[in-house]
């Protein structure tokens, strides 16, 4: 039999996706792979059923619906506060997935160097394998994930040709600020580097802080790639929609890749999801909202349970450093817990390079019935961890 690619050795499938499958064997709490168990909004699935009903049925424009794309810009424009023309600077996607693969492609060449913060969303290591790049990493040191800015110019000063940034980050909850953003931008002008944001969570930020859109700085829109999605602001994560936002020459380049990997995303929801993009501020309002009151509930439920962790300040995932169990290999931890106390989460080493196992990342993106019932599970978890819990 012939062999296998070299490029598929050097990854594993996504771990965040195995312990879904875990949780699902073992009927547990899923409070690791981060999407919610509650429906969008209700304009938003009507807006389907009437898409479903209408004739949009066959491709879109490959680089998305025209509709679609004045309806990003009208809205990305307003928030970023940069000039989004939707002709020549927007393409939508599979996913921000797709968006973060295909910028990947269109920037990097094999052999390239590209800056990733560690920890990162385990995605940034496959894409930088996929598309032959190889990755420095910058540590965010826990628990409160800041990075030394001699750290991050050094890996500046071996060429890198980009830098992922993840803001608000999965899976830490970092909100990077203005000064640590400014900082960046700067050597990013200083050693002529690209900036990939994966700015996914924009609109899930806990007071008082704030995001700043990468693109927003002075001076850096025309080497800022701005990857984003629909799934979580308009909790459509099966609808696989996201984009791509960026200057019109390195839109030339993502267009294509993408029309090879996947001529488009799906017509009718494309279609659909332009409502979403309509909604005013009230909606990201209340998403705001909505998310801080799930954060408090849950901070507050492992508050009582005595585990530590560290407040997120965006997103929606929480680090708990379980080291008082003495764990040394927590993926085997989090198969255990899954298994033995019912409730799902990702083991923290699947977003570090080097030897971190103390971690382990939950998420609160799920009804308080749902939180509610990990908790009580976890009510368990130090008697079970007595009894056992063996690596
Ligand atoms: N971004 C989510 C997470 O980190 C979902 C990942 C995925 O499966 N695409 O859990």
């Amino acid at each position: 039999m012939p062999t296998l690619s070299k490029r598929i050795e050097h990854f594993t499938d996504s771990v965040i996706r195995r312990m879904t499958r875990i949780a699902n064997q073992y009927g547990a709490v899923n409070l690791s792979q981060g999407f919610p168990d509650f429906d969008p909004p209700a304009a938003l699935k009507d807006a389907l059923k009437t898409v479903a009903e209408g004739s949009i049925h066959q491709y879109a424009v490959t680089w998305g619906a025209a509709n679609l794309r004045q309806a990003l810009a009208r809205k990305q424009s307003r928030l970023m506060g940069i000039e989004i023309n939707p002709d020549t600077q927007i393409v939508v996607t599979c996913g921000s997935t797709e968006a973060m693969i295909a910028t990947m492609l269109t920037v990097t060449n094999p052999g390239d160097k590209v800056i990733v913060f560690s920890p990162f969303y385990e995605n940034y290591g496959a894409d930088a394998i996929l598309s032959g790049a190889e990755p420095i990493y910058v540590h965010l040191n826990p628990p409160d994930f800041g990075f030394v800015a001699e750290e991050l110019e050094a890996a500046f000063r071996q060429h890198p040709k980009a830098l992922i940034l993840c803001n608000p980050s999965n899976p830490t909850g970092k909100v990077f600020t203005r000064e640590e953003l400014q900082l960046i931008a700067d050597l990013a002008i200083k050693y002529d580097v690209f900036v990939i944001a994966d700015e996914v969570y924009e609109h899930i930020v806990y007071e008082p802080h704030t995001h700043v859109y990468f693109a927003s700085l002075p001076s850096v829109a025309d080497r800022t790639i701005s990857c984003s999605s629909l799934s979580k602001t308009y909790s459509i994560t099966g609808w696989r929609l996201g984009y791509v936002i960026a200057p019109p020459h390195i839109t030339e380049g993502i267009r294509k890749v993408h029309d090879f990997l996947t001529v488009g995303a799906a017509a009718p929801l494309q279609e659909a999801a332009v409502t979403a993009l309509n909604f005013g501020e009230e909606y990201y309002r209340e998403l705001q909202e909505h998310y801080t009151r799930k954060r408090d509930f849950f901070l507050k439920g492992l508050d009582e349970l005595g585990l530590k962790y560290t407040t997120p300040q965006g997103a929606y995932y929480v680090m708990v450093d379980v080291s008082e169990f003495g764990v040394s290999d927590d993926v085997a931890f989090c198969e255990w817990l899954a298994r033995e106390v019912g409730v799902a989460a990702v083991p923290g080493s699947s977003f570090f390079r080097g030897n971190v196992h103390h971690l382990i990342r939950f998420h609160f993106a799920k009804n308080e019935e749902t939180l509610q019932a990990a908790l009580d599970r976890l009510q368990t978890l130090r008697e079970k961890v007595q009894k056992s819990w063996k690596q």
